[in-house]
């Protein structure tokens, strides 16, 4: 079996949604991932099915209700070598190298929340691992979830095509953690602009070298913070 996704949220049909198309579909299809939604709204007792309500000491907005989520929750099997996680902004920012590790893992519940948030109490009495997609904040943690489920597929054997890989991806160990070289395909000229020569003499060697200058010379434009983390990474070569 493939790796697990359970997601815990009160719009299943975003996620169902995006992983049925394109390569997360075809690698539900193919067994790689496998995809669970648990809405906590089927784990309410009135007769409204709330699963939010105002915050205590006043402010504006409401709070997504402990209850439903706990019993949500605890209602999915566990397997062995699980991670559980709440979207928040207020968690640990998500990047390639936690995409990588948690492709090793059996199992990943996503734990997305709505309104303006979740009460404290499933914090502190669930414990996930806190993640956020950045330093902004969106209406819901689903997008934050499908980040998480599209980004740790592509390690997985198999999900991409077969001449693929993430390990040669932005921030992957095959590019020494900088980011990717530009790309071309055909026509080799489009209004006016033409594909380097380097890339169409066959000379492997000299493209590989083009191919890194391009690697390195981007990430030192664009990401000077990243450069500063990655530079002694080309030393082992
Ligand atoms: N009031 C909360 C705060 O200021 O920290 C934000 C709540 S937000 C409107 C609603 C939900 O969207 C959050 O509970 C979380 O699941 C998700 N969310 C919003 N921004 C996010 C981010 N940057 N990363 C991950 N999840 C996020």
């Amino acid at each position: 079996m493939g790796l697990r996704f359970d997601v815990i949220t009160l719009f299943p049909e975003i996620i169902e949604g995006y992983c049925s198309c394109a390569l997360l579909g075809r690698g539900i299809k193919n067994n790689i991932i496998e995809l669970k939604t648990t809405n906590p709204r089927d784990f309410t007792h009135d007769k409204h099915r709330r699963v939010d309500d105002t915050p205590y000491g006043g402010s504006a907005g409401m709070v997504m209700m402990a209850p439903p989520v706990f019993e949500a929750y605890e209602s999915i099997e566990k397997l062995p070598d699980s991670e559980f996680i709440m979207l928040t902004p207020q968690g640990e920012p998500y990047n390639q190298k936690i995409s990588k590790e948690l492709a090793q893992k059996n199992q990943i519940i996503l734990l997305c929340g709505r309104y303006e948030g979740f009460d404290e109490r499933i914090r502190t009495g669930l414990k996930p691992r806190e993640i956020s997609l950045g330093d902004y904040v969106l209406t819901g943690g689903e997008l934050g979830a499908l980040c998480i489920i599209d980004s740790v597929s592509r390690h997985l054997h198999g999900f991409l095509g077969k001449d693929e890989s993430a390990v040669d991806d932005s921030f992957s160990e095959g590019l020494k953690g900088l980011l990717e070289h530009p790309q071309y395909t055909k026509p080799r000229e489009y209004r006016g602009m033409r594909v380097p020569d380097v890339l169409l003499n066959g000379n492997h060697q000299e493209i590989e070298k083009y191919r890194l200058n391009e690697r390195i010379k981007r990430t030192k434009e664009r990401r000077a913070d990243l450069w500063e983390k990655v530079k002694d990474n080309l030393k082992e070569t």
